[in-house]
């Protein structure tokens, strides 16, 4: 049974453990790219651009736009140097599991 909050059904890799709470977006970790330039062609939803860093090694790295990332795994699948991380998307409105109700249960804790 696929989880039910991802954005995209085939996700890879497998999804995160917050996946049930929040759908999952990329991140990727700066310091780990390379530059190489592979991921942002890649990705269908125009979701990640190379920005100039002149601090960093390469001077540039990818960066995902949140608002445009569906969490469809792609670039996990591109990168060489597992650059990349899901994060939970916070901001997806009407997704986030609503708290219980009480229960008589709870009550006579
Ligand atoms: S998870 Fe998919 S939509 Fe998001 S940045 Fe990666 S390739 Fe683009
Ligand atoms: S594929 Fe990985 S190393 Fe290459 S630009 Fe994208 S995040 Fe950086």
């Amino acid at each position: 049974m696929p989880p039910q909050n991802t954005k995209y059904p085939g996700l890879h890799p497998l999804p995160p453990p917050f996946v049930n709470e929040y759908p999952p977006i990329a991140l990727v970790i700066e310091k780990k790219c390379i530059a190489c330039d592979r991921c942002p062609p890649l990705c269908f939803y125009d979701a990640i651009v190379m920005e100039e860093r002149p601090a960093h090694e390469y001077q540039r790295t990818a960066v995902v736009i949140p608002e445009n990332c569906t969490g469809c795994g792609l670039c996990f699948e591109a990168c060489p140097v597992d650059a990349f991380i899901w994060i939970p998307d916070k901001q997806q409105p009407g997704i986030h599991p609503k708290p219980s109700p009480p229960t008589a249960e709870d009550q006579d804790l």
